[in-house]
């Protein structure tokens, strides 16, 4: 595919679909969205599309991919389930919750798309346009966020755009995104432990109230085995001030709450709906002429936790 153009604008009808999953078929990319953020798509199965994705996202190959599947039983032809991980699919899936489990030896995806690594993430989303996606294509869809490598996520086609421009090859516009915080990572260990790669909008204790507390790992595994926990990331490319009450001079301040910025999450304090608008004011935050971005305190229950993960990690 040649990306020296601006990107195909599709529409998330029955053509816009279509034309999406001949790109994907011809080894492009398609930024689609997903009730997370938008992800970039491409067939998991060729080695040219996956690096496509790492280049046009300036990734390091190191950090894998997500699998996209439309249901278990794509799954099982990628990964093995074993009883736990069933049971958070039935609660789970379709939903924001990506596992990580081992490998099939006879998966069809190609080594990069798990970045060499013996397990690998697979996740089956809710939104109904990247559901149609992956029905059209019939493929395992690798899918990481649609934005360059380390900065901000995005939850419109006007953030992808803005990101990745000719980067990629079509994008489906499907509005914003409704829950705009990447999904949860879970990590299933052999020894029977579990243990949460990545926060988000799947949240500890739903997962322990179906797993079981007692059986949570209780130390990171170390090493990159989940880069996007680098300490730095989704970066705004301005030095970032949390749990700020009010603004100084040169801040250009994201409320919440009683705390009114020039922009808010959430002028009630809905948690779910700062989650929704998080990356967008991240990005009008960015593109403000103010040198530095405050943000208000966000209480950490609920996705108020993955929400003060993503923003430690914007100021880091
Ligand atoms: P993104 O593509 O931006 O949503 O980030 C995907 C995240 O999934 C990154 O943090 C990856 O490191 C993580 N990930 C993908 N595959 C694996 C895997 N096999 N083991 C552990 N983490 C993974
Ligand atoms: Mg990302």
């Amino acid at each position: 595919m040649s990306r020296n153009s601006l990107p195909e604008m599709l529409a998330p009808d029955v053509p816009g679909i279509a034309r999406a999953a001949a790109i994907l078929a011809a080894g492009g990319l398609v930024a689609v969205p997903t009730e997370t953020v938008y992800g970039l798509a491409a067939r998991a199965d060729s080695d040219e599309a996956v690096a496509a994705i790492y280049r046009a996202k300036g990734r390091p190959d190191f950090n894998p991919l997500i699998v996209h599947v439309p249901d278990l039983a794509m799954g099982e032809t990628l990964a093995v389930f074993d009883a736990r991980a069933r049971r958070l699919v039935e609660a789970f899936w379709p939903g924001a919750l990506t596992l990580v489990l081992p490998r099939r030896p006879d998966a069809p995806l190609v080594a990069a798309v798990s970045a060499g690594l013996p397990t690998v993430a697979l996740r089956c989303p809710a939104h109904q346009v990247m559901r149609a996606l992956l029905a059209a294509s019939g493929l395992p869809l690798a899918a990481p966020s649609a934005n360059r490598s380390g900065a901000v996520s995005p939850t419109s086609a006007a953030h992808v755009a803005a990101s990745l421009g000719s980067g990629v090859d079509a994008i489906i516009d499907g509005g914003d995104c409704a829950t705009g915080i990447e999904s949860t990572i879970l990590a299933l260990r052999d020894d029977g432990s579990w243990e949460i790669l990545r926060l988000g909008p799947i949240t500890k204790a739903q997962i322990s109230a179906v797993l079981g507390a007692g059986s949570e790992a209780v130390t990171s595994a170390g090493g990159i085995e989940a880069p996007g926990q680098l300490a730095s990331h989704y970066a705004p490319g301005k030095p970032v001030r949390l749990g700020a009450g009010a603004a100084e001079d040169d801040e250009f301040l994201i409320g919440f709450g009683p705390v009114v910025g020039q922009v808010s999450l959430s002028q009630t304090g809905d948690l779910a709906e700062a989650a929704a608008r998080l990356y967008a004011c991240l990005h009008i935050a960015a593109a403000a002429v103010n040198p530095r971005i405050a943000v208000a305190p966000i209480p950490d229950q609920g996705i108020g936790a993955a929400i003060n993960d993503r923003l430690r990690r914007a100021a880091a």
